[in-house]
Order: C-alpha cells, then sequence, then structure tokens
C-alpha cells in the first residue's frame, strides 16, 4: 500500500496571501469602480534593466547556433558567473569566502527550503517570529515538528521579535535550537541586525555547536554604513553558517529565477554519531543528484548585474524602491503610525495602534482601496501590525499614502 508523508498532514493551509487575495477580489466585485493599489506584495514591479536584458538576448543567440550551443550547465554554475559572484560580493568587502563555497540556483526558496533535507529529523529549528513561512513549513513536511494548535508548531523554539528588541532577538531566546534561521534585512519586519548583533549569534552557534542559516535575500537594501551585507563579515561565521542570497530582488529576477548559496568547507557540523560531518560535500551530492542548473542565457544576464553598466542600473533600481518606501514611512509616520524598516529594506512594518492585523487591513481596504498584508499572517508576534511593501510605482506609492492619509487623519 502507498502511504503518504503524514508530516504533510501537520501543515496549516497557506491562509495569508489567499484570505489577502480573496477579500481584494470581493472588495472588487462588489465595487467594480473602485481602483485597488497592492501595496501587500513581495513581487517586484519594474522590469529588468538594460544590461541584463541585452546579456540575456545575446545569450539566447549563442543558443541558436551549433559553435556556441550550450547544454547542462556546469554542477555549481558556470565560472563566469561564480566568479563574478566572488569578487562582486566577497571580495570587494574584503569577506572570506572562495569561489569554490558558492553554489548557483534557480532561487533562495528553494535552496533554504532544500538544506533542511541535510539536517537530521531530530534537529531542534529557531525561527523569528513573524517569520518568513519557507522556513517553518520546510520543516513540518520533513516531521521537525509536533502540530499546529493555536498558531504555532510544538518542537519549534519562536523568537520574538517586537519592540521590545528592536525586532532583532538575541540567542538567549534560543535555548535548545540546533539551528537557527536569521534573515536580515528581515522578512517582514525590515529590521537589519548590526554586527554586535550577528556576533553574539555567531558565537552562541561555535559555542553551542549550532548552525545559522542566514538569509540574506534583501542584502542590496543595505545603505547604512556598517550593517553587514554577509554572515561572513562576522568573525567565526565561516565555522558555523551557511548564506543564502538571490538576484530576484536585487536585479528584478523573480520571473527569472537565479540565486546562490555559500557553504564554506570549515562549516562545522556531526554525524548522528558524533563523528565530524562534511555540509559542503553533502550539499554538493544534494545539488549534483537532485538539480540541473539554471539556464545558460539567465547566468549571463546574472552575470551582466556585475558589470559597471548593471551595477549603476540595478542600484537605481533599487534605490528607486527605498525612495518609495521612504515616503511609506514618512507619510505614515506623520499619520501617527509607528513603523519599522524602509531604510535599509523593502518592507515596512507599522503598528496597527492596537487595532488587530486583519480589521486594520479590512479598513485599509474599504475606506482607502489599498490592500496590505496583515502581519499577524507571519506569526504571532505579527498581530497588530500590517506589512506594506514599496515594491510598485513611485506614482502609485504616493496616490496609496494619499488615500491612506485620508483614511486615519
Ligand atoms: N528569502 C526571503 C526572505 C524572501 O522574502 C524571498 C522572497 O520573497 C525569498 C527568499 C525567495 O527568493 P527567490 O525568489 O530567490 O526564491
Amino acid at each position: 500500500m502507498f502511504t503518504a508523508n503524514g508530516d504533510y498532514a501537520n501543515l496549516k493551509g497557506n491562509y495569508l496571501f489567499y484570505e489577502v487575495g480573496k477579500r481584494a477580489r470581493a472588495y472588487a466585485e462588489a465595487h467594480p469602480d473602485a481602483e485597488l493599489i497592492r501595496m501587500g506584495i513581495g513581487d517586484v514591479t519594474q522590469p529588468l534593466v538594460p544590461a541584463v536584458i541585452s546579456a540575456m538576448h545575446r545569450a539566447v543567440d549563442e543558443m541558436s547556433r551549433a559553435e556556441t550551443f550550450h547544454g547542462y550547465a556546469p554542477d555549481f554554475g558556470y565560472e563566469f558567473l561564480r566568479e563574478a559572484i566572488h569578487k562582486r560580493d566577497y571580495v570587494s568587502r574584503g569577506i572570506d569566502v572562495s569561489q569554490d563555497e558558492i553554489f548557483v540556483s534557480d532561487g533562495a526558496k528553494c535552496d533554504v527550503g532544500n538544506f533542511q533535507e541535510l539536517f537530521s529529523r531530530s534537529c531542534r529549528i529557531a525561527v523569528l517570529d513573524p517569520v518568513y513561512p519557507v522556513y517553518v513549513d520546510t520543516n513540518v513536511m520533513a516531521g521537525r515538528t509536533g502540530t499546529n494548535d493555536g498558531g504555532r508548531y510544538a518542537g519549534l523554539v519562536y523568537l520574538t521579535c517586537d519592540a521590545s528588541n528592536g525586532f532583532v532577538p538575541g540567542p538567549e531566546a534560543a535555548e535548545g535550537a540546533d539551528i537557527v534561521y536569521l534573515c536580515y534585512p528581515n522578512n517582514p519586519t525590515g529590521a537589519v541586525a548590526t554586527k554586535e548583533q550577528l556576533q553574539k549569534w555567531v558565537d552562541w552557534a561555535n559555542d553551542r555547536k549550532s548552525l545559522i542559516l542566514f538569509d540574506a535575500a534583501y542584502e542590496a537594501f543595505i545603505r547604512t554604513p556598517g550593517i553587514p551585507h554577509s554572515i561572513y563579515e562576522i568573525p567565526g561565521a565561516r565555522e558555523c553558517a551557511v548564506e543564502f542570497r538571490s538576484f530576484s530582488k536585487t536585479a528584478g529576477f523573480t520571473g527569472t529565477r537565479c540565486a546562490y548559496a555559500v557553504v564554506p568547507t570549515s562549516v562545522r557540523a556531526w554525524m548522528p554519531d558524533g563523528s565530524p560531518a562534511d555540509l559542503r560535500a553533502m550539499w554538493t551530492r544534494r545539488h549534483t543528484t537532485k538539480f540541473n542548473g539554471v539556464s545558460y542565457p539567465v547566468q549571463r544576464a546574472a552575470e551582466a548585474v556585475y558589470s559597471p553598466e548593471g551595477q549603476a542600473q540595478t542600484r537605481a533600481l533599487v534605490d528607486g524602491y527605498l525612495a518609495n518606501a521612504a515616503i511609506i514611512r514618512e507619510r505614515l509616520a506623520a499619520c501617527g503610525l509607528r513603523c519599522i524598516g524602509g531604510d535599509n529594506s523593502p518592507y515596512i512594518w507599522v503598528a496597527t495602534g492596537g487595532v488587530d492585523s486583519w480589521s486594520f487591513f479590512d479598513r485599509l481596504l474599504r475606506e482607502a482601496q489599498v490592500v496590505t498584508t496583515p502581519g499577524s499572517g507571519f506569526g504571532r508576534c505579527g498581530e497588530g501590525h500590517i506589512r506594506i511593501s514599496a515594491f510598485n510605482r513611485s506614482d502609485r506609492v504616493i496616490e496609496a499614502m494619499d488615500r491612506i492619509e485620508k483614511v486615519l487623519k
């Protein structure tokens, strides 16, 4: 008899974006003349930059000729891309990462989700609350949690992110965890972690023989000098951390798909019998067995992000989103709402002043025709907040803020 993975039965439905979509659709159907502005989405809105498009076109042309055609890509990504990543994202910042520790992939979501295959089933997982749901759900699927009664999975360690800790919890809350998922700049709160804060996590992980999974998908939004762009800026991180990066938000690749993971050769890990495990070798094995590479035109497109034109053009793209974020934050603060994020992140995390997340969401939908994301959908500690995204055209952002101001002032 075929039996399915019973751990899937523990998963709570993917309720958040389904419910947001349902409520927005219902409102639009009941009010056909209303023009909704969607400020909830985590997807980019601007097209790929010219340097990327020309590189992709050239690569597509190469695929049309026998002499320049490319079949399967090398397992870890083409050398030209890994070299560019290595030089620009690490060497230029004085960070000690070698090229053979970089694994090109088709998305940080897939990498983050797949990486947990390397953990034993008994590992205890810690996540931030509110949290990017992929960290949680992939571990539920793998049987590392119990059921979810009352909004939290049994067996997970939830790290409260709130105003009392500046939305950056320290390791003292992670008692008993073997693995922690950290994400900075954070989705959904937009918070960033300082070197000192990350150092505490690295020291904790090295002391406890734990592992840090550092999701830096929003690294390109960091503008404040001194905020680390990579976990490997922190002494000791090469022994205890894996890093995930993506071209999705950096360069508008959400529909193009390219990302990479860094797994240092020096990262310490142990087999269930206590003998040393080689995590990089294990990831190599997993990657080469289950993944067949990112297409040549996409890797050429990603390489072009690192060209001088690509760097200038993608920085301008991100600057545009950050300008939107600054407008959102300033205008909402002027309405008396407490906000964080938006300065080094495309997300603004807005306290709803004692109103529950869904009621505030409904009010903005009904009275301002603006769609946001209720914070409670990201975890218990997200209650009393909404997330607003800066991924939009600036005229739409201004229009949304004008409408919200009329409702709240
Ligand atoms: N990590 C975080 C924190 C994200 O918010 C997202 C996308 O929203 C991803 C990873 C997914 O990145 P990718 O598009 O590379 O799969």
